[in-house]
């Protein structure tokens, strides 16, 4: 993909992907409570990604952000930055529209607000279905009946690749047994805190990607709950292995995951840290720094959506 800053990888569809991405959720306030989408900063955030060389942009229907990074990738084509197809966009399937005869209508809403005529990636956001947007009101959908509406859309050709999140391994691997058209896309929370090793391997041995959300965890003290393990941005460990590379402690996190085999997708609406998160090709961490890496896994998650606990397909 050129003018990509990030290597890209071959999909089990013979699609490619750029292994390093944007996130675009703003995430939640301190009660848990998403963040209101209420000026413009996602689409320039995402203008500036596109402008330092990122080349895959991640957003979701429930994130109320598809039509600016629609108009910051309109802008840049525009400009002559990028062209469409060198832009991998990955929107995601509510938990509302799980019903098969919804799916494709949806993706044909999010398709209108991101301004394109496909998605790179269509996702299923969680395994379980609500009766409404925001309802904590659980429909017993089975995920494989979902599945079938997002092979539709693969087949009509408004999603190049298909992929579900969230899913735990058992769940990944019914969809697998029962599935024509495999999953391209595992995207689950990775981090130092909860590294995936079980879902990894799966991942590993049936050719699907894994896609590493919330790569930072709770590395930083403004985002790591009460109680949340260590380390943060300031372990004098951490802070040591960053130094030896000349390199940040955010830029050390995204190397391990990309060197795990995850695609991160780190957010950020700062310039400096839109740049930062992107510079780590580089540079190889040594198998000393990543053993020691590796022992921060704890299984803790930061997305543990426990008020979503009582479905039926509740993951965690
Ligand atoms: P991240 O781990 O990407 O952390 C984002 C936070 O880190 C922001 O507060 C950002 O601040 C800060 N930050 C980013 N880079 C740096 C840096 N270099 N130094 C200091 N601070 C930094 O968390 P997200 O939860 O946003 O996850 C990333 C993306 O994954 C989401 O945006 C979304 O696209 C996706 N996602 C998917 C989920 C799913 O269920 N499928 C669930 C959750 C996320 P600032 O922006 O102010 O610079």
């Amino acid at each position: 993909i050129p003018a990509c800053k990030a290597p890209a990888y071959r999909l089990n569809d013979g699609n490619h992907m750029p292994r390093f991405g944007f996130g675009t959720w703003l995430g939640f306030d301190n009660n848990q409570v998403p963040v209101p989408v209420t000026d413009d900063s996602v689409q320039k955030a995402v203008e500036l990604a596109l402008e330092a060389g990122y080349r895959h942009i991640d957003t979701a229907a429930i994130y109320d952000d598809e039509d600016q990074v629609g108009k910051a990738v309109s802008n840049k084509i525009e400009e002559g930055v990028v062209k469409r197809d060198e832009v991998f966009i990955t929107t995601k399937l509510w938990n509302d529209k799980h019903a098969c005869d919804s799916v494709v209508p949806a993706l044909q809403e999010s398709l209108q607000k991101l301004n394109t005529s496909y998605v790179d990636l269509f996702l299923m956001h969680w395994p379980f279905a609500t009766e409404s947007k925001f309802s904590m009101k659980f429909v017993e959908t089975d995920y494989l009946e979902t599945w079938q509406g997002m092979v539709e859309a693969k087949k009509l050709g408004l999603a190049k690749s298909i992929g579900v999140c969230n899913f735990n391994l058992g769940q990944l691997q019914r969809l697998w047994n029962n599935s024509d058209v495999k999953p391209a896309v595992l995207q689950v929370e990775t981090n130092l805190n909860i590294q995936q090793p079980e879902l990894r391997e799966f991942c590993h041995n049936h050719d699907i990607a894994v896609m590493g959300y919330t790569p930072f965890g709770s590395l930083f003290p403004s985002r790591a709950r009460p109680g949340a393990p260590p380390p943060r941005v300031d372990d004098p460990h951490l802070v040591a292995i960053a130094q030896k590379y000349n390199k940040t402690v955010p830029q050390v996190v995204l190397r391990y995951l990309f060197e795990l085999g995850v695609t991160p997708i780190p957010k950020s609406v700062t310039k400096t840290r839109i740049e930062e998160n992107l510079d780590i090709f580089n540079f190889q961490l040594d198998e000393f720094d990543r053993q020691h890496l590796k022992t921060y896994h704890s299984n803790y998650r930061v997305v543990d959506v426990k008020f979503f606990s009582e479905a039926t397909y509740y993951p965690f």
